[in-house]
């Protein structure tokens, strides 16, 4: 038979409760909150049945205890009541309890039935264990505790009206961690799809360190093409991260990113427990949020800026340098004839490691975007390092083995137009110089390139 035990400060119910329910149940009774935890770890019932409101401590908190332990994380909590206030079953079941029933169900037959059905049902058990004595003191540290949780875990959840300004962010949360640790330093990794950033406060150590040790504690990280490192770093320093504390943040199952503190700290485990979840939000947003503003910016396939973001950087150069600034326009050959033998899977590869050479031939202040299908734009803040790295792509592409994607002897070839900007024309006369130089590189038979200042181009042909 299955146990019940019975919770009410009113002789009356428990009287009526017992009657009903001895015939079907091993019956144990209490008379306050206090007592029904008491003997619920005296006896373990499978169901307890639980008043609301009592005079020590109420059905409701009875239930937040009960659910901390293990033992009855599967028991039947049931919580009756004589209030009819339709707020009752939400915070019945906030607390963790099954379901609550209103004593008027006496009254009709009915709901009487669906009252016995629901507690005879075979789903509920408690788990038996020794020597679990729970003391006033006890209970009231985990009602505390669970006071303390949502006002922490609402602390943190606040500081999503930051979310649009993610270093500020971690900042203030690297704050909330230095005021209730006495930490010395402080590291984060928040890790989505096409970016990893990482923050550093007191660190001084070095990026690669860092993020070997954070990564290290992933189960199974993404691993993005983009590297943010932000705070203080010290490539020079052979130093390690020692005596820390980790918390790996998720949400849903997902690895979102991690904490790390030192040094490490006895309650920080139980602490962060408290704040998981909320962590878990904040960190699932933050990270939807970058891959959100990622691909309004960036190009999905090849990861350089898109059409749009490419023009808005053009009005930038310009603005900032003028005629010094540069514009590269290539286009990949006979393209279409790739699709057509190869597949258009193929096709994206060969469009992914065109985008690969450039991004790494180029240097630190020149950017490329993609401008269309299979054309790409490099804009240069001189057109000297524009003659440079131009030639530097060419042979790169020249002496790349493309037989690994391709599985063939074909070559892939550009084509190329540079042009540099003149006095008051505008962003597409700009642009359009340079196309023009491509529309005849391609006329003259491909895989060239053409400049349109003879001075850097002396032997080579000259438009
Ligand atoms: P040309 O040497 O004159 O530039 O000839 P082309 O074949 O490269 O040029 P065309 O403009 O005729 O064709 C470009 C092709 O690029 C057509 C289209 O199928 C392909 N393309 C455009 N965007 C993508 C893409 O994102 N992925 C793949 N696989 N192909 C693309
Ligand atoms: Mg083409
Ligand atoms: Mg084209």
């Amino acid at each position: 038979m299955k146990k019940i035990l019975l919770v009410d400060d009113s002789k009356f119910w428990r009287l009526l409760l017992y009657d009903l329910l001895k015939s079907n149940f091993e019956v144990y009774i209490a008379d306050s909150g206090f007592d029904g935890i008491k003997k619920a770890f005296e006896y373990y019932p499978d169901i307890i049945l639980t008043d609301y409101n009592m005079p020590d401590i109420s059905g409701i908190f009875l239930s937040i205890v009960l659910r901390n332990y293990n033992e009855f994380k599967n028991s039947g909590i049931f919580i009756l009541t004589s209030s009819d206030d339709k707020l009752d079953d939400f915070w019945v079941k906030k607390s963790g309890a099954n379901k609550f029933f209103s004593k008027l169900i006496f009254k009709e037959k009915d709901k009487l039935d669906d009252f016995l059905i629901t507690l005879k049902m075979n789903d509920f058990y408690s788990i038996k264990t020794n020597n679990h004595k729970i003391s006033r003191e006890k209970i009231y540290e985990i009602i505390e505790q669970k006071l303390k949780s949502e006002i922490f875990q609402k602390e943190i959840l606040n500081l999503l009206k930051f979310v649009r300004d993610e270093k500020h962010l971690i900042f203030r949360l690297y704050i909330f961690f230095k005021d209730l640790f006495d930490i010395d330093s402080f590291f984060t990794l928040l890790l989505s799809e096409s970016e990893g950033r990482i923050y550093s406060f007191n660190g001084n150590v070095s990026k690669n360190h860092a993020k070997a040790l954070l990564l290290s504690y992933f189960e199974k990280p993404t691993i993005p093409t983009t590297w943010t490192f932000i705070g203080d770093f010290n490539d020079n320093s052979s130093k390690k991260i020692k005596e820390h504390e980790k918390f790996l943040i998720k949400f849903e199952n997902k690895e979102e990113g991690i904490i790390l503190v030192k040094p490490g700290l006895n309650n920080f485990k139980s602490m962060t427990n408290l704040i998981s979840t909320s962590l878990g939000v904040v960190f699932n947003t933050l990270n939807n949020f970058k891959e959100y503003m990622n691909a309004s910016i960036f190009d999905g396939l090849t990861e350089l800026y898109n059409k749009k973001n490419l023009i808005i950087k053009i009005e930038e150069f310009v603005k900032k340098y003028s005629t010094n600034s540069t514009i590269a326009i290539i286009d990949i050959d006979n393209f279409k004839s790739v699709n057509d033998k190869y597949g258009h899977v193929v096709g994206d590869k060969v469009l992914k490691k065109l985008a690969n050479i450039i991004k790494n031939t180029i240097d630190k202040n020149a950017i490329a975007g993609r401008y269309g299908g299979e054309e790409f734009i490099i804009l240069f803040n001189s057109p000297e390092i524009a003659f440079t790295t131009v030639e530097k792509i060419f042979d790169t592409i020249h002496k790349t083995d493309w037989g690994g994607i391709l599985n063939d002897k074909r070559k892939i070839t550009i084509s190329c137009g540079v042009s540099s900007y003149k006095m008051n024309q505008t962003i597409t006369d700009f642009i359009d110089s340079a196309d023009k130089l491509l529309y005849k590189a391609k006329k003259d038979g491909k895989d060239r390139y053409y400049f349109e200042n003879y001075n850097l181009m002396e032997n080579k042909y000259i438009v």
